[in-house]
């Protein structure tokens, strides 16, 4: 049954605080009255005895009701035994009211047998058995000690009463008594070894218990020695006590906790436990010997075979729990066995998952060369002379645009493969991405230039990738040290080489030198002022005009950048790469692009003079270059047939893949708003002339290579008329570039060749210069007429 306190709001708690406190007034009181026991007449006791078993009863009464405890079958069971022995004092006290003297055994006697099953289910049901494991042990130790006290027993109470002659007719019973009183100081020995709560409920219990036991013990004790002392008062004053604290354990509030726990099984005996043993152990041979010296050879046999026998059964029961340690000591030996086994088992599985961990941390997924990490290794422990290869693939991005980054990883694979065949005894690996490194140390150093070469060499074999051949070339870097320069020096001097590798026209091996680290240095510095130029505005634009061949009517002007460092004038050709790789093109050529609008729109709106601005690949791969270019169209209010894009062939041709798409979509829609689209450098890509039909385009620039080339006039006059005619039948103007002389411009005009532009007709100029050259000339050019200056 459950505790209802929760159940109806916060009386019960207030009732708590009141009745908590009755145990301690039962108590007191059970002492007042037991303190004036001694000095009353028998009849006197006994109804004191009556009258505390009645309170007694109707107490625990009310401590079952008042704190209604979950498990309460102990406390029913106690309650009952209780009530039972009040019903063998009341018939012992009516009888010595009117009879003057106790008959036995009596009604009231066997009243007061039935408390004692009572009692023992009491100890029995207390505590509840722990399913997984019941406790020997504490049965054990019970039995122990039970057996020495039967000793006792047997010493001081039953041999006396046995032989005792006036007892004898009454031996039976009180041997019954004695027996019973063993087993529940034997019960409750076990409770106290195994209950796992210690409330003052219980303790209480428990002492009020050994009142009772004890109580009994001395008056079997003073009936066998004829104590009359022990038989009256004493045995009389516990008795009454113990009721009092039956009682007392019944009010105390945690009874409700008391009872129901599992039992605590204590494998192993305390220390003091082992010295009660050994002490116990000596009960029976004690007595044994104690009843032989006392008595002599005379002593019955039954005197000396009971000890003997209790001797016996607490050697068996020692050796018992002697057992349950042994099996249970073997059993922990054998559970830390397995946790040792399984304990060795994860150590030496965290090794190998250490192991395997460092490894693969050493390692490149995809190819399964080496990484960085190992590499660092490497040069770290690197003592004397050595070299480093560093190789970069070139254009394998075009690859992952192309073909998409599975065929990319195929192709990092298979070149891993003719890598490590190429590397020899070097250490190869891979940096990450298109990245690779070689490391050769000791002799094999002085071989670096040579295994470069040959790695080189190897990648330039086109690969089969499916059914798709692909072909890739490589550019490396070597650094060739006699002694270490420190692993991050070593890749610093290593990268350089590349990077001239790469500048130098890719496709080949390039070696460290100190001088690189100058061009390097000097690049650097080239990139920090050309952004501090181009946030102070000391960059400018510079027009160069396009002349209609026949006419000499300026028909367009082309934007070219200028950037004047102090005195020194750093021509496009140094700057624009190195802008174009640093991504400073953009806002540059953003800036251009309005500088030129601003200046162009007078000679558009006077002379209808359009102007040609170059836009790089970086530029167009910008997402919002349409919107930078059209809102700078608009911000001057200009249309869009005063602007022509410039586009190298080469940026238009090699853009394959989905970047490629982006940038034909961004022409598309300039197209769409009248902006026109020049090709650069026409000639020099590798666009057939039928592939022009496919892409965006309006103007075609001939490059100087064509326009120059007098030498070989047959081949070239034939390109250029095929380009001339091809353009005209595809509705694109042709511009010849780089038009030096008066004969260059002649062939062109024969070819029939609409636009031209050069320092024959004009050199680039600021705009000031071109303003007053319209200005003089009214818009029209004739080529030598003007006065060229020097180059
Ligand atoms: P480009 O687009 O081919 O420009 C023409 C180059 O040829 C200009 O050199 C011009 O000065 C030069 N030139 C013109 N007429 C003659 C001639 O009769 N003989 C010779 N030998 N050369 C002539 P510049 O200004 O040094 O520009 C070099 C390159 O820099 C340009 O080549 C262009 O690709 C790039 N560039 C110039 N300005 C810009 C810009 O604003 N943005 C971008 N992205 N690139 C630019
Ligand atoms: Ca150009
Ligand atoms: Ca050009």
């Amino acid at each position: 049954m459950v505790n209802p306190a929760g159940g109806d709001g916060q009386g019960p708690s207030r009732a708590w605080a009141g009745r908590g406190a009755v145990w301690r007034w039962f108590l007191l009181g059970g002492f007042a009255l037991v303190a004036v026991v001694p000095w009353m007449p028998p009849m006197g006791r006994q109804a004191t005895f009556a009258v505390a078993a009645v309170v007694a009863v109707a107490a625990m009464v009310c401590g079952l009701r008042w704190h209604r405890p979950a498990y309460r079958t102990p406390w029913l069971l106690m309650t009952t035994g209780v009530g039972a022995s009040l019903g063998g004092v009341m018939w012992w006290t009516g009888e010595l009211a009117l009879t003057a003297a106790l008959h036995f055994p009596s009604v009231g006697d066997l009243l007061y047998v039935c408390a004692y099953p009572l009692f023992i289910a009491t100890l029995l049901t207390w505590a509840r058995r722990d399913r997984a494991r019941f406790a020997y042990e504490a049965v054990v130790d019970a039995a122990v000690a039970a057996c020495g006290l039967s000793g006792l027993a047997w010493a001081f109470i039953i041999s006396p009463i046995m032989s005792g002659p006036d007892l004898s007719h009454r031996s039976p019973g009180y041997l019954i008594y004695t027996l019973l009183d063993l087993l529940i100081i034997a019960l409750a020995l076990r409770l106290l070894f195994s209950a796992g709560v210690r409330t003052p409920s219980y303790v209480i219990f428990v002492a009020g218990l050994s009142l009772d036991m004890t109580g009994d013990m001395l008056y079997y004790v003073g009936l066998a020695w004829n104590v009359p002392a022990l038989t009256g008062a004493t045995s009389a004053s516990l008795w009454v006590l113990a009721y009092v604290f039956f009682a007392a354990a019944t009010l105390h509030p945690s009874m409700s906790e008391s009872t129901g726990s599992a039992e605590r099984v204590q494998r192993i005996a305390t220390p003091a436990r082992l010295s009660l043993y050994a002490l116990l152990a000596l009960v029976g041979p004690a007595v044994a010997v104690g009843t032989v010296v006392l008595r002599g050879r005379g002593a019955p046999a039954v005197d000396l075979i009971v000890p003997m026998v209790v001797a016996a059964a607490t050697a068996v029961l020692l050796v018992a729990r002697l057992g349950l340690l042994a099996h249970f000591a073997h059993r922990r030996a054998i559970q830390l066995d397995n946790q040792a086994v399984a304990l060795n088992a994860a150590l030496h599985e965290q090794q190998e998952l250490r192991a395997a961990l460092t490894a693969w941390s050493l390692r490149d997924d995809l190819t399964g060369l080496g990484n960085r990490v190992l590499l660092r290794d490497h040069l770290d422990a690197v003592t004397g002379p050595h070299a480093l290869l560093l190789l970069d693939l070139d254009g394998f991005q075009d690859v992952n645009d192309l073909y998409g980054h599975a065929v990319g990883d195929t192709l990092l694979t298979a070149v891993a493969d003719r890598l490590r065949e190429a590397a020899g005894d070097g250490l190869l690996v891979r940096l990450g991405g298109d990245e690779f490194a070689v490391l050769l140390v000791q002799e094999r150093a002085a071989a670096a230039t040579d295994v470069a070469r040959a790695l080189v060499e190897a990648v330039r074999e086109p690969f089969q990738l499916g059914e798709r051949e692909t072909m890739v070339t490589a550019s490396v870097g070597v650094l060739s040290a006699a002694a270490p320069v420190g692993t991050v020096e070593a890749l610093r001097r290593a990268d350089m080489a590349l990077y001239a590798a790469k500048g130098a026209g890719k496709n080949r091996v390039e070696v460290y030198a100190d001088a690189l680290a100058e061009t390097r240095d000097r690049r650097m510095r080239l990139i920090a002022d050309l952004r501090r130029a181009l946030a102070d505005e000391a960059l400018a634009v510079h027009y160069q005009p396009v002349v209609d061949l026949d006419t000499g009517r300026v028909t367009a002007v082309e934007a070219l950048v200028r950037w004047r460092d102090g005195t020194r004038w750093i021509p496009p050709g140094e700057f624009i790469p190195i802008a174009e790789e640093s991504g400073l093109v953009v806002p540059l050529g953003a800036w251009v692009l309005r500088r030129a609008l601003a200046d162009v729109k007078p000679w558009f709106e006077q002379y209808g003079i359009a102007v040609t601005v170059n836009v790089s690949g970086r530029q167009l791969r910008e997402p919002d270059i349409a919107d930078v270019v059209l809102d700078a169209l608009e911000a001057r209010a200009m249309p869009g047939a005063a602007l022509v894009v410039e586009i190298t062939e080469t940026v238009l041709v090699a853009d394959v893949g989905p970047e490629a798409a982006a940038a034909h979509g961004v022409l598309d829609r300039l197209r769409g708003e009248g902006i026109r689209v020049a090709v650069d450098d026409f000639g020099t890509g590798y666009s057939s002339l039928a592939y022009l039909r496919t892409l965006p385009v309006d103007v075609l620039k001939i490059d100087r290579a064509f326009v120059q080339d007098e030498d070989a006039r047959g081949d070239s006059t034939a390109f250029l008329q095929a380009i001339v005619q091809m353009a005209r039948s595809l509705r694109l103007r042709t511009v010849a570039e780089a038009v030096e002389t008066e004969a260059q411009a002649e062939r062109l005009r024969q070819l029939d060749c609409p636009l031209a532009q050069g320092y024959y007709f004009a050199r680039p100029m600021p705009a000031s210069e071109l303003t007053a050259l319209l200005a003089r000339t009214g818009g029209r050019l004739e080529g030598e007429a003007q006065p060229t200056r020097a180059a």
